[in-house]
């Protein structure tokens, strides 16, 4: 399969990554990829800095470079109620929207039923989360079998973050936490998007770690989202279009 879109990409905006949204489009259309979603950290607990910035989406073209742009957010699920970190006002903005337990927001400690019901919550009081992002950091266990069915309900992708799989992620028991999501995947028909998580140009449309486990495991080629940037656009439309 050719990977034709990137569904997780951090630009200057969220303070610890070091491109521009124009050089990292810039590498997706040297990748030949034909979508980005930009997807910026919101801002945890400081929010005025960041306002301005998820207020004035209006002004970045749709498409730059030939290549199709979503400017969405990577919000940080920051309690076992799912609370995230952006109001209302600002989600409004946004095309799309990734929701990942990050340890500078969440608490740690919870067990997998207090983690799933969090993203379980998440989805259902923020209706843009089109992404539950690296669902896989053994810091916050989760309950698979309902993880998968609750984001399949909801029109929800799971992401298989390309990042989380390499050697120098400082995430716990990934690709162990990976494969089981996967198993689960498969035998309830959710599909999953691979997400870079690039924090800089060269990281843009990685993925090399992510199919290496989706081929060892014989992952559906159907089931994996990033081959098919109109079934991407569509599952993505099911799930705002449901608006709640
Ligand atoms: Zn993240």
């Amino acid at each position: 399969m050719k990977f034709l879109l990137d569904s997780h990409t951090h630009t200057l905006a969220s303070g610890h990554a070091y491109c521009t949204l124009l050089e990292m489009v810039r590498a997706a259309a040297e990748r030949e990829l034909e979508l980005i979603c930009i997807t910026d950290h919101a801002p945890g607990m400081e929010l005025t800095t960041h306002r301005d910035y998820f207020l004035n989406f209006k002004v970045i073209d749709r498409e730059i470079y030939g290549v199709k742009v979503l400017m969405g957010a990577e919000l940080n699920v920051m309690d076992f109620d799912g609370t995230v970190d952006l109001p209302p006002k600002l989600l409004n903005n946004l095309d799309m929207a990734v929701a990942s337990q990050h340890i500078w927001c969440m608490p740690q400690g919870g067990d997998a039923d207090a983690n799933t019901q969090a993203m379980v919550r998440a989805m259902d009081t923020c209706p843009k989360i089109c992404i539950l992002g690296h669902p896989d950091d053994g810091r916050y266990p989760l309950d698979y079998e309902a993880l998968v069915r609750s984001a399949g309900e909801r029109d929800v992708l799971l992401e298989v973050n390309n990042t989380s799989l390499s050697p120098a992620c400082s995430r716990v028991n990934s690709t162990a936490n990976v494969k089981e999501m996967l198993s689960v995947c498969r035998r309830e028909g959710v599909p999953v998007v691979v997400g870079s998580d690039a924090h800089f140009v060269s990281a843009v449309g990685g993925h090399q770690y992510a199919q290496a486990l989706l081929e060892e495991v014989g992952f559906p080629a159907e089931l994996v989202l990033n081959g098919d940037p109109a079934a991407f656009l569509a599952h993505l439309e099911r799930r705002l279009g449901r608006g709640s």
